[in-house]
């Protein structure tokens, strides 16, 4: 099914002809839970992944494994199976049963968190025919993205692995990777998703702008909300209005502008050829938010809108991958070379 964002409720580029030149194209992923296969771009699907190449691991320090009790991927696809079937009964039967209770606690309790190296878990498969606004070195057509489930000392975000690969020279493709005995957080097991994605175009926030254009455009966005309803999501926040719902996307995506939050914008240099490195990959905890709708497909608004209650699974988290409190992890590549390191950022 194709996901369609609704046409922009204003052209800022008119309004504001210094944002212009600014545009870029971004690709909203649109991930949603499916049935992937290795031919398939996905979120959290298989991998095509040649069985002559071993399984990457993480052999770092992981970070107070004894914070959260560890669990497995086995047990959180439990969990999911749980949450959901209790959730898609009545509403006076979605306490959990006896049987349900039992595996849950015992889930909740813990896992042993055996020593050595960790199996990197599947996050985005995206083959470039598929997912426009790639840049693969040459030869490559299919990008790959991993990352080890466990939190490593001075990081807030799980550590990624990126692999370029031509999917013609596969060749015998691995059908049972390794999986790893144990894992830190159950938001880094992403939901198997198929994508739909689509090109839109994203202009920076007001924090990257000069402060003249910030202030007309935040002055601008105050008009527009003028009156806004109390407890709508704009009340007290109208000059937020261009940056929520104009400037950057939610959600997964490829390219386009960050969506800076608490930091302060920072361009990352690459570190091979100190290059200003650019935004690849966009991890998200959520599509979109609670009560501001312009970046909704079109596809989605109904469902939205008839489930305000976010109950499993939440239709803003169907990856159901969180980072930190809800935050984006996005992967920044050297424009320069796609084979020089990636970096990465919390915002
Ligand atoms: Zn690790
Ligand atoms: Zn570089």
């Amino acid at each position: 099914m194709t996901r369609t964002t609704p046409p922009r409720p204003a052209d800022v580029a008119a309004v504001f002809p210094r944002l212009g030149p600014l545009a870029r194209t971004a690709t909203r992923l649109h991930p949603r839970p499916g049935s992937p296969s290795r031919q398939d771009s996905s979120v959290g699907g298989p991998l095509l992944w040649p069985s002559a190449e071993p399984w990457p691991h993480c052999d770092g320090t992981h970070w107070a494994p004894d914070v959260l009790p560890a669990t497995s991927p086995a047990d959180v696809r439990l969990l999911r199976e749980i949450r959901s079937a209790a959730t898609s009964r009545p509403p006076e039967d979605r306490f959990y049963t006896p049987d349900e209770r039992a595996v849950v606690e015992r889930i909740n309790a813990g896992h042993p968190c055996p020593a050595g190296p960790v199996a990197l878990l599947p996050v985005a498969q995206l083959y470039v025919r598929e997912v426009p606004g790639l840049r693969p070195p040459g030869g490559a057509d299919l990008l790959q993205v991993l990352w080890c489930p466990f939190d490593h000392p001075g990081e807030t975000m799980p550590r990624t692995e990126l692999f370029w690969r031509s999917a013609a020279a596969v060749g015998g493709v691995l059908t049972t990777p390794p999986e790893p005995a144990a894992m830190q957080h159950r938001g880094y097991l992403p939901e198997p998703c198929l994508l739909s994605p689509e090109q839109i175009t994203e202009y920076p926030l007001t924090v990257e702008l000069e402060p003249d254009l910030c202030e007309e455009i935040e002055a601008w966005s105050v008009r527009q909300k003028a009156g806004a309803l109390p407890g709508s999501a704009y009340e007290g926040m109208e000059e937020m209005y261009y940056d929520r719902e104009l400037a950057v996307s939610p959600g997964w995506k490829v390219g386009g502008w960050a969506p800076w939050s608490f930091t302060d914008p920072t361009t990352q240099h690459c570190r091979v050829c100190d290059s200003p490195m650019e935004p690849m990959l966009t991890i998200a905890s959520r599509e979109h938010k609670t009560g501001i709708g312009s970046w909704t497909p079109l596809e989605d608004q109904a469902a939205a809108a008839s489930s305000p209650d976010a109950v499993p699974p939440d239709p803003t988290t169907p990856t159901q991958v969180t980072i930190g409190d809800a935050y984006n992890q996005q992967i920044y590549a050297c424009p320069a070379s796609p084979e020089h390191p990636h970096t990465a950022l919390v915002q």
